[in-house]
């Protein structure tokens, strides 16, 4: 995966904590920002969460990063992608995205309300296969 390549897509400068911030997102899948600060405090030891605050901001702020609400835990980044759903194990906390039809759920929801919704944000709980075994 050539992260220099997308990061200049987004209009982002090139960093090696930036690099090093997709990297980590890329093979989590979803992090809060403790564990990535911890993360990345491996190669950059004098990195402070303050910065790391900064870039995730302007990675969002580029509609290359976005947040995720999980009731009851931190908030959670990932890489932009498609509209979709999140299920969360409430005992091992693992996230993982889930396809579902997300755009047919908000026109429901208008219909319903009669609002003018733009944004969703569905999370499942309950138990995932490996914590069921
Ligand atoms: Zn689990
Ligand atoms: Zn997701």
């Amino acid at each position: 995966m050539d992260y220099i390549t997308i990061l200049q897509n987004h209009n982002l400068k090139v960093t090696p904590q930036r690099l090093e911030i997709v990297d980590i997102l890329y093979r989590n899948g979803h992090i809060n920002i403790d564990d990535l600060y911890k993360s990345l405090q491996n190669k950059f030891p004098s990195l402070s969460l303050a910065t790391v605050y900064k870039n995730i901001n302007t990675m969002c702020d580029k509609l290359f990063l976005s947040e995720v609400k999980i009731p009851h835990q931190k908030n959670v980044y990932e890489l932009l992608k498609k509209e979709h759903a999140h299920v969360v194990c409430s005992k091992c906390n693992t996230i993982k995205d889930i396809n579902l039809d997300t755009l047919s759920i908000i026109n429901q929801a208008k219909e319903l309300s009669h609002y003018d919704l733009n944004e969703s944000s569905i999370v499942f709980n309950g138990i995932c296969p490996n914590c069921l075994d």
